[in-house]
C-alpha cells in the first residue's frame, strides 16, 4: 500500500468540556505506526461556537474530526451531508472533510458491530439491549441494519426506551420491543446481551441488574464501558461461560473506522489497543 504524504494533516475531537480524553493518544499512535505526519487534537468547543469551529476545520484543511456530547446532534446543522446510518441514529460522532464537503458519519454502532462480527453472526441474532441512550441507539440501529431479527430494549426510563423501540421498529425490519427495567432482567433464549448503559464506568463499580442465572453459556455478552475494560458485568458473564466483548475493543474499532474515513488507510488495531490500555491502566 502506498502511503499518501500528509503534511501535518489535522484531525481531532470537538468536545465540551475537553476533559482528559484517551482517543487522541490512541489515534496518534495509529498515525505514527502508519508513518503519517498527522495530528489528532482535542479542542474545547462551547456549543455556541460549534459552527465557527466546523468552518475553521474546513478552512484549515482538516481531514475531519470526532464530536462528543453535546455536539453529536447539533453538528448536523453545519454539515453538507449525513450518511444513512448517522441519519437513522440521529447523531454524528465523526465528520469527514473531503474536497471541502463535510459528511457526517456515526461510528459508535459500527465499532460495536465490528467486535460482534468477529465472534457471532449479527444476521438473525436475537438481542437484549440494556439502555436507550446515545450508545444504545447507535447499536440498535446498526444491529437492525445488519439483520438482527429481534431486539428487546430494556431501560430504566420508560419514555426514552419506548421511543427508541418505536424508532428502530419504524426504520428497520427488526422486531423491536421495550421492557421497563423494574426487576433483574431475565435473559433467556437470546444470542447477544449488550450493556449499553453507563453503569460500571470508572469509578462506578455497579453491575447492571441482570438475573445471571437466566444467561445461557452460548450468549455473547458485550459491554460498551471502555474503562475498566473488564467490568463486573463481563466478569459475571464469563463466570457463566459466555464469550465476552469489551468496550475497549469497541472504542478501538471506532478509531480504525474514523481513520479509514479520514485517510483511506487501515490502522493497526493492536497498536491502538496498546495505547489505550496504557492510558486506562
Ligand atoms: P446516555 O447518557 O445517552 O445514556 C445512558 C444510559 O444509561 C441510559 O439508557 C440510562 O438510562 C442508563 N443508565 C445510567 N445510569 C443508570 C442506572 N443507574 N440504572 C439504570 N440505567 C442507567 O449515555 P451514552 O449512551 O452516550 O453512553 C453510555 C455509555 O457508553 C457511557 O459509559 C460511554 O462511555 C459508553 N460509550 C462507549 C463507547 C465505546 O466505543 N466503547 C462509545 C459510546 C459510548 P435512563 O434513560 O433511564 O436514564
Amino acid at each position: 500500500m502506498t502511503t499518501p504524504s500528509f503534511l501535518s494533516s489535522l484531525t481531532g475531537l470537538f468536545a465540551q468540556p475537553a476533559a482528559e480524553n484517551p482517543t487522541g493518544a490512541m489515534v496518534e499512535a495509529a498515525y505514527r505506526a502508519l508513518g503519517l505526519d498527522a495530528r489528532y487534537l482535542t479542542c474545547e468547543v462551547p456549543p455556541e461556537a460549534l459552527g465557527d469551529a466546523v468552518r475553521g476545520a474546513r478552512a484549515m484543511g482538516w481531514l475531519g474530526f470526532n464530536c462528543s456530547l453535546p455536539h453529536k446532534v447539533a453538528v448536523i446543522d453545519h454539515l453538507d451531508e449525513v450518511a444513512e446510518s448517522a441519519r437513522l441514529i440521529g447523531a454524528v460522532n465523526c465528520v469527514v472533510i473531503r474536497d471541502g464537503r463535510l459528511v457526517g458519519e456515526n461510528t459508535d454502532g459500527l465499532g460495536f458491530l465490528t467486535s460482534l462480527s468477529r465472534v457471532a453472526e449479527p444476521r438473525g441474532a436475537r438481542v437484549v439491549l440494556l439502555g436507550a441512550g446515545g450508545a444504545a441507539r447507535a447499536i440498535a440501529i446498526e444491529l437492525a441494519r445488519a439483520g438482527a431479527s429481534e431486539i428487546r430494549i430494556v431501560n430504566r426510563g420508560g419514555q426514552r426506551g419506548s421511543e427508541l423501540a418505536a424508532h428502530v421498529a419504524a426504520v428497520t425490519p427488526a422486531r423491536v420491543s421495550f421492557e421497563p427495567w423494574t426487576a433483574p432482567v431475565v435473559v433467556g433464549e437470546v444470542d447477544v446481551l449488550v450493556n449499553a448503559t453507563s453503569i460500571g464506568l470508572f469509578p462506578d463499580t455497579a453491575v447492571p441488574d441482570v438475573d445471571f442465572a437466566t444467561l445461557r453459556a452460548e450468549t455473547v455478552v458485550a459491554d460498551v464501558i471502555p474503562n475498566p475494560p473488564r467490568t463486573g458485568f463481563l466478569a459475571a458473564a464469563a463466570e457463566r461461560g459466555c464469550p465476552t466483548l469489551d468496550g475497549l475493543a469497541m472504542l478501538v474499532n471506532q478509531g480504525v473506522i474514523g481513520i479509514r474515513h479520514w485517510t483511506r488507510l487501515e490502522a493497526d488495531p493492536a497498536v491502538m489497543h496498546d495505547a489505550l490500555s496504557t492510558i486506562l491502566g
